[in-house]
């Protein structure tokens, strides 16, 4: 017996257990090419998830029985037919770097310990990714809303000079700029700030869905006239309905000339600074203040993993760091080797994320990773081909990068929306809806390393098949 402690009393038969979840956690893995796209949870199971808080445990086999069962009812994203939103496809990498994560359980908010020097790492490579100085910092986060969080944070600081800390923003109306495209975690990191959703000017578009920068400036002196303080710009790379690329460059521009913090979203597509060949199109996003950006996306780590980069890493550190006698660094011991991840975001406990994204690149290497988005980009480029040449079909907006945004042609009311239900519910192809200058259009965001052409032929063969289902 082991007493009260949580250990198995069996080490032997744990072992077994955990080998077995292993072998159906790569099962899972090697077949993900294979079978539905998503299957909804069976109601068996939902009914199983509502139980009482169980007071006596079942022990490890049984608990292990209830998760395997519960594997295959994922969102899909790991399947080469998943094309919703934006998710990336994770890879078997992740599934080793967490088991080693969860056995180290580390704590990454700060002290000296292993975990700490491998995200200075990944911290050092995206700075030199993005061609940042060596005096920028950066955190690994959940995602690109949290990295907006913590980036418009900072942001606010400088302009308020820091007083804010203090005694809170204190009467100046501060306000920021950013297209009507832009992901609504820009908004919603306004409202958590406390600066309020209408201090963020949505600036509208031009036909290729890129943020007007003659609006943008006309935007901003019309607010300096009316007594407002400009102190953001935020910029997008890859936007999310089209993957339309913002002038970044332009904005710099902008931003440089009016003293304004800039900002960039590049959730998924910051991460074609990884491809050689699609480098250039990011022209711009060099010169940001700020970059927020997704590992889980376009890199495939295993969710969740997101990314905050700042120029400076000193105001980054005054927007964050906050003294507390038990949280007091020393000379020695574990103390050391500060500054500490906490001292750049809002969260004092953090899991080691970052390891997985640390064996993601020293696996494959980054080039492999930029290859395989130049390889998504060249098949929403294949795929805009074929429904420009098929009369059913309407392209709906330019295809920047991996995004193909089409309608199915029909008089029928909602028959994007019931095409694309169909596919879904059938297990055949997972895209997503969302809409374009006021109609329903099919948008397929090709973000998974598996996807080959024969997915994309299959999945339009079959859009064409139900739509004329379901047109008569
Ligand atoms: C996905 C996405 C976000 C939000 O990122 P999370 O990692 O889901 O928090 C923000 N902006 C764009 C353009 C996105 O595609």
């Amino acid at each position: 017996m082991t007493g009260d402690s949580l250990d198995p009393e069996d080490w032997d038969s744990f072992r077994a257990t955990a080998h077995d979840m292993l072998e159906a956690a790569l099962d899972k893995m090697q077949s993900a090419t294979e079978g539905r796209v998503w299957t909804p949870l069976p109601d068996g199971i939902k009914q199983s998830l509502t139980s009482d808080l169980p007071r006596e445990g079942i022990g490890i086999e049984r608990t292990q029985q209830a998760v395997q069962a519960l594997m295959p009812y994922g969102v899909g994203n790991t399947h080469p037919r998943f094309f919703g939103w934006v998710h990336g496809a994770g890879s078997p990498n992740g599934l080793v770097a967490d088991i080693a994560a969860a056995a180290m359980n580390a704590n990454l908010g700060g002290r000296d310990h292993g975990a700490i020097y491998v995200e200075r790492q990944v911290v050092q490579w995206v700075r030199s990714l993005f061609e940042f100085p060596d005096t920028a910092s950066g955190l690994v986060v959940s995602g690109t809303s949290m990295a907006t969080v913590v980036a418009l944070k900072v942001a606010r600081d400088v302009k308020l000079a820091f007083a804010n800390q203090r005694v809170g923003s204190s009467g100046v109306e501060l306000v920021g700029y950013t297209s009507v495209q832009t992901h609504n975690c820009v908004a919603r990191a306004f409202d958590l700030l406390g600066l309020g959703t209408d201090a963020l000017r949505l600036i509208a578009v031009d036909e290729n869905f890129e943020m007007d920068v003659a609006a943008l400036k006309s935007a901003i002196a019309a607010d300096k006239v009316a007594g407002k303080v400009p102190f953001c710009i935020v910029g997008t790379a890859g936007s999310v309905n089209v993957g339309a690329i913002d002038d970044l460059d332009a904005i710099a521009d902008i931003a440089a000339a009016e003293d304004i913090w800039f900002h960039v979203d590049g959730a998924f597509g910051a991460s074609c600074m990884l491809s050689e060949e699609l480098r250039p199109r990011l022209i711009g996003i060099t010169r940001a203040d700020s970059l927020a950006f997704d590992f889980h996306k376009w890199w495939h780590v295993n969710y969740a993993v997101g990314f905050v980069l700042i120029r400076h890493d000193a105001d980054h550190l005054r927007s964050f760091t906050m003294q507390a006698e038990y949280l007091a660094g020393q000379k020695r011991g574990l103390a050391a080797g500060g500054p500490w991840p906490t001292d750049y975001g809002p969260e004092l406990s953090r899991g080691f994320r970052a390891l997985k994204v640390w064996t993601q690149l020293m696996e494959h290497g980054a080039d492999k990773l930029g290859a395989s988005i130049k390889q998504n980009c060249e098949l929403a480029q294949y795929l805009a081909e074929m429904v420009k040449a098929e009369r059913q079909l309407i392209l709906c907006a330019p295809v920047s990068l991996n995004i193909v945004c089409f309608a199915y042609d029909a008089t029928r009311v909602g028959i994007n929306d019931e095409i694309v239900m169909e596919l879904q519910t059938r297990g055949i192809a997972a895209p997503s809806t969302t809409t374009i200058k006021g109609q329903t259009v099919i948008r397929l965001c090709i973000a998974n390393h598996r996807t080959t052409r024969a997915d994309i032929d299959l999945t339009l063969t079959e859009i064409l098949r139900i739509g004329c289902e379901l047109s008569n």
